[in-house]
């Protein structure tokens, strides 16, 4: 996998994918698999370490832009951003950050389909890192297992706050969501929209992108057509 990722970057930085340009890669939203793309010594140093690194870092950046950091106002942006990033809109790179989530047995009998719906999430696309801001619905029929519905919101929390495409946010929570239930009869809907698109290459502010994963039972009509009706409600 790592071998294989590498490859695809080494690719990536030659030739562009498929013949593709970094700019094209961007604006196309093209994504590279299940994974986050992170390097192996990715936690070889601290948070804290991260954090004074960004910030000189980020300083750096707005030293370029010619902003003037002696001004009160963006005085201490480098360590807010570096704060930020570590501790909020990207604390999902870290394992470490992963919510602890406790099975139940299933004491209710509850075997039917459950939905927690509208979860509100804020990611950033790792294309332009810019906010991609939307809804997911995630729906579960037990295996003989549950988790506290909080958790599924936890869940779609935790994959948000990375780097993301909206094709891998949804499959990185059904995968987890699978394994963790020990069922395959798992579904996730994301309704999102996304700021490199609405605010600037096409600006264009209406549109919306939805990407869904559909294992095991909801691939038949009627489960389908059931968790669709739960979610148009
Ligand atoms: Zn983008």
């Amino acid at each position: 996998m790592k071998h294989q990722e590498i490859m695809l970057n080494t690719l990536i930085k030659e030739s562009g994918l498929n013949g593709f340009s970094d700019e094209e890669i961007g604006d196309d939203h093209i994504y590279t698999g299940l994974e986050t793309p992170m390097r192996a010594d990715a936690f070889d140093i601290t948070d804290e370490e991260k954090k004074e690194k960004i910030a000189d870092l980020f300083g750096q950046i707005m030293d370029v832009m010619g902003l003037d950091r002696t001004d009160d106002s963006l005085n201490g942006t480098p360590k807010r951003v570096a704060k930020m990033y570590i501790e909020e809109i990207f604390s999902g790179l870290n394992p470490a950050n992963k919510p602890k989530v406790a099975l139940f047995d299933n004491k209710y009998q509850y075997n039917q389909m459950l939905v927690e719906k509208n979860i509100t999430f804020y990611s950033n696309c790792e294309h332009h890192f810019v906010p991609i801001i939307g809804k997911a619905h995630v729906a579960y029929i037990s295996s003989g297992k549950v988790i506290g519905l909080s958790k599924l919101n936890r869940i779609v929390q935790y994959y948000a706050k990375r780097p993301q495409v909206q094709e891998r946010l949804t499959n990185q929570i059904a995968e987890d969501l699978k394994t963790i239930l020990e069922t395959d009869d798992v579904a996730v809907i994301i309704d999102a929209k996304h700021l490199c698109v609405s605010s600037r290459g096409i600006k264009d502010d209406t549109s919306a992108t939805v990407t869904s994963y559909y294992g095991g039972a909801f691939n038949t009509p009627a489960k389908l057509a059931e968790l669709q009706n739960y979610i148009n409600q």
